[in-house]
Parts: structure tokens; C-alpha cells; sequence
């Protein structure tokens, strides 16, 4: 068995790092894309994953499958592209740790991922099948990555979605957003920042844009997170919210990433989402915001996450 099979991107992201003693400007090179993150926050956490997508076939390819390898996510479902090069990112670091991006995607490898070429037995293996927005938005992955969703919805297998806002990366905002809204088709999980929320639903106050989500989708659980000051839920009727934790934040890359990892990890606990109870769920969250709050304190996103003893630890301080 699999824990979590995630459908998406990797990529390479390239973080200033400041200035050498001879003047030279620094970058770190750090492996990322959401979906990778996840699992690697998972796989840190003591659980097991599998990743499918695309990568070139280059040095940023082979690069990133060992990455994934050296994080035990087993990779036979990630496809070496001999036409097409595999994406980058280049990150702007503002002073309090926030970060946009600038992409190398023209096309990039993982857009370029084709229907036949997704190992569906990786789904079936799996107990939670995840995927993210990056694969909703162009063509071919958009295709593949929709039929991996029928795949998994009849498996039975539980879906988690994370709606990613790449404003940088689309042209027809209006196109992106109709095809991330598919997603939603499919989701009995969803993970999404206040931003993501008022773009796809219209609405800035959570009760109002969540209820929206619930009552056009169904979807069980939606996760707002709200960087420091934690995250809001929405499991069936039931709002709230649960309070994050200080620190002092160097670089936010991959605390929605790793936030999820923490929070899938309970939901796998549990056994799914039936019966799963509102303290619980809280709980959950409280881990998953401990993970995201500790990825804040480092640079990068795989390099960064935690283990369970040096999350829990942190939660007793
Ligand atoms: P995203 O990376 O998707 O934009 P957020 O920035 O909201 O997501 O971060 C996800 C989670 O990580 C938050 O819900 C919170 O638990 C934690 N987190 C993020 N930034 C901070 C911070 N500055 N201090 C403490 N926790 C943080």
C-alpha cells in the first residue's frame, strides 16, 4: 500500500542567497512544485507516497527524480521527457519572508504529461490520491490529469485538492479559473489560501465563500490557511478556526505544502473523513499548523520539513 499518490509538478526553484565576498550574487537551488512538497512533508513524517508527473530529461530531471528518491517517494511514475525541458522557478524574497515567482515553463516537461503515460496502479495502491492546479491548466496534462481523477473517484480512493493561484503562469485567467473549478468536481478535500478562495469563488469573507464551495461541490473539508494566523475550516456545516503558532519566518515556500502533509497524516490516522469528528479535526489542524509554522523558520521547502518527534516536540514548547 501507498499512503498518498500525488499527480503534479516538480520543479527547481532557484532562492537568492545573498551576495558573495567577491560581489557575486548567490542562488540556492532547491527541488520544489507543490505536489512534490506534500509528499516530501509526508514521507519526513514517516509515511509513504509516490509521485506521478514529468520531468526533461536533463540535469534538472535526473536531479529532481533522485531528489524524490533520496525522500523515499518512490518515482517510477514520473516520466522522463526527452522533448521537453523540465520546469524552473526563480523565487523573489520579500524582507518578511514572502515570496513570488518567476517560471521557466515553455512549455515545461510536467504540462506535457499525457493520459497514457499516468501509472494508474500507483492510484490504486493508494489510500489518498492528491493532485494541485498547476496540471489543471494546460493541455495535455489537463486531460491526464482528469481522467486520473475518475480513475481514483472509482477506486473509491480520497481526493485532496489544492487549488495553487499562478497568476504569473496564466494568460486566460477566466480558462484557469473554470478548469480549477473542475477540480472541485473531484475533491473530498480541499486546501486553499484566502487569496484562492476570493478568486475562485468571487467572495472575500470565509463563511460566505466557503459555504458556496459546499453547497455547488460538496466538498467535505476546506482548509483555508491564513499564514501566521493559522487556518479556518469547513468540515460539513461546521466552521472554525485554529490559531497558528509564533515563530520567526525566514522563508514561507512550502508551509501550504507542508501544512497539508501535517493534516493528511492525521486524516490517514483516522482512516478517511467519515466519522472524523470536529475535536479531531482540530487536533489535526493544530499538528499541521505546528509543520507549517516550523517550514517558515528555514530556507526551502524539501529541505526544511520536519519529522513527527521534531513537530511534536515544538508543540510542547
Ligand atoms: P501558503 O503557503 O499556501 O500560502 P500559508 O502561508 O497560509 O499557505 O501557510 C500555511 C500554514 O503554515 C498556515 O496555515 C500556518 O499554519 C503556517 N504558517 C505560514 N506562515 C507562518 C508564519 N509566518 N508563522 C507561523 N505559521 C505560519
Amino acid at each position: 500500500m501507498i499512503d498518498v499518490t500525488a499527480l503534479g509538478e516538480v520543479l527547481i526553484d532557484f532562492t537568492p542567497a545573498g551576495t558573495s565576498e567577491n560581489g557575486q550574487v548567490q542562488f540556492e537551488r532547491n527541488p520544489g512544485g507543490a505536489p512534490a512538497n506534500v509528499l516530501a512533508a509526508l514521507t519526513k513524517l514517516g509515511r509513504t507516497a509516490a509521485f506521478i508527473g514529468k520531468v526533461g530529461d536533463d540535469q534538472f530531471g535526473h536531479y529532481l527524480r533522485e531528489v524524490l528518491a533520496n525522500h523515499h517517494i518512490r518515482t517510477e511514475g514520473c516520466v522522463l521527457s526527452r522533448q521537453y525541458h523540465t520546469t524552473l522557478a526563480f523565487v523573489h524574497l520579500a524582507g518578511d519572508g514572502d515570496r513570488s515567482f518567476t517560471f521557466y515553463r515553455k512549455p515545461g516537461a510536467d504540462m506535457m504529461l499525457e493520459q497514457q503515460e499516468v501509472k494508474t496502479e500507483l492510484i490504486d495502491q493508494s489510500s489518498i490520491f492528491h493532485f494541485g492546479s498547476l496540471s489543471m491548466t494546460d493541455e495535455p496534462a489537463y486531460t491526464a490529469t482528469l481522467s486520473a481523477l475518475k480513475y481514483a473517484r472509482q477506486k473509491n480512493v480520497l481526493i485532496s485538492y489544492d487549488p495553487n493561484l499562478r497568476p504569473a503562469l496564466w494568460s486566460d485567467m477566466e480558462q484557469a479559473r473554470e478548469r480549477i473549478l473542475n477540480g472541485f468536481e473531484f475533491a473530498d478535500l480541499v486546501k486553499i489560501s484566502e487569496e484562492e478562495l476570493a478568486f475562485i469563488t468571487g467572495m472575500e469573507e470565509l463563511e460566505a465563500g466557503t459555504a458556496w464551495l459546499r453547497e455547488q461541490f460538496d466538498t467535505k473539508l476546506i482548509l483555508v490557511t491564513l499564514g501566521a494566523a493559522g487556518c479556518f475550516y469547513r468540515l460539513g456545516d461546521r466552521t472554525g478556526h485554529v490559531s497558528g503558532f509564533q515563530v520567526k519566518a525566514v522563508d514561507t515556500t512550502g508551509a501550504g505544502d507542508s501544512f497539508l502533509g501535517g493534516l493528511l497524516l492525521g486524516i490517514l490516522e483516522h482512516g478517511g473523513l467519515e466519522d472524523l469528528e470536529e475535536s479531531q479535526l482540530q487536533a489535526n489542524i493544530r499538528f499541521a499548523n505546528a509543520v507549517g509554522a516550523l517550514v517558515t523558520t528555514q530556507m526551502g521547502a524539501i529541505p526544511a520539513m520536519p519529522t513527527r518527534q521534531e513537530v511534536l516536540d515544538f508543540m510542547q514548547q
